[in-house]
């Protein structure tokens, strides 16, 4: 049996040894419960062409890491990631790559001054297939960062993908709980193109599944939602088996005097 509905079962027969009567709707209210538990991690929220964030989101502590930057400029960046960019930095340096940070989190009021200086230069078109509408950025997670090296000059551009510094990150920047974002041959995915020094924080055990399956994001959270559904079905398909089971109704029926499976109509 799993281990919920033995929990469940368990609550059942103490509340009723200790003389307490078990309610209908207390068992229903526990069942759904144990069928509906879902726990998503907070480092784990898209933000993309489609998903935005509220005006007012702003990540609860922000914080500056102690590693690279550029010259005199503050990069913040969420609390939570901060001993993880600052071992990827330290495991980087272990094998002579020299990184930098150049930028972290952003503002929504900072996006909006960024965007509109780089629409006055390109055009909406243009402009909106490397800079974020206001509220479509990552950087507004504080979970996002762009790196780059004193080689490139500080700079932001393709051509880091195939330097030493680039090369390292794509490969190595997983360990430490970050993807490549947006990857070459995916910008139909994820809407913007490739971008070989944005890197974003989302928890070890999923950037290790996204890089070894090639995936972007967006790919990764419809497989899964994919896979949630097919077992919420198979779980669904199994509730019912277990729910009308005779052995389910005496167990019940013997430890508390009720048969709560016996009519609906008579609800409480
Ligand atoms: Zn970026």
């Amino acid at each position: 049996m799993e281990s919920r509905f033995k929990s469940i079962f368990i609550y059942v027969k103490i509340t009723y040894d200790m003389g307490g009567k078990v309610k209908k709707t207390t068992i229903i209210l526990l069942m759904l419960l144990a069928f509906n538990v879902n726990i998503k991690a907070d480092n784990q929220i898209l933000v993309n062409k489609q998903e935005a964030l509220e005006k007012e989101y702003k990540p609860e502590k922000l914080i500056s890491p102690e590693i690279n930057s550029v010259k005199y400029r503050v990069v913040l960046i969420d609390e939570a990631i901060k001993d993880d960019i600052e071992k990827m930095f330290e495991g980087a340096k272990k094998e002579g790559i020299e990184l930098v940070i150049l930028s972290g989190y952003r503002s929504y009021e900072y996006q909006k001054g960024l965007y509109n200086r780089y629409v006055k230069i390109d055009g909406k078109e243009k402009a909106e297939t490397y800079v974020a509408i206001p509220g479509h950025s990552e950087h507004q997670t504080g979970l996002a960062v762009d790196l780059t090296s004193e080689k490139e000059l500080y700079q932001l551009k393709e051509t880091f993908g195939e330097t030493e510094e680039g090369m390292w990150l794509a490969n190595n920047a997983h360990k430490y709980g970050f993807i490549l974002r947006y990857p070459k041959g995916k910008e139909e995915i994820t809407g913007y193109m490739y971008e070989p020094w944005h890197f974003r924080h989302i928890g070890y055990e999923m950037a290790k599944d996204i890089y070894d399956k090639k995936y972007t994001f967006e790919e990764h959270l419809k497989y899964l939602e994919e896979k949630r559904l097919e077992e919420e079905r198979r779980r669904n398909e199994y509730k019912n088996k277990y729910m009308n089971s005779n052995y389910v109704k005496r167990y019940v029926f013997k430890n508390t005097g009720i048969n709560i499976f016996k009519s609906k109509s008579k609800g409480e």
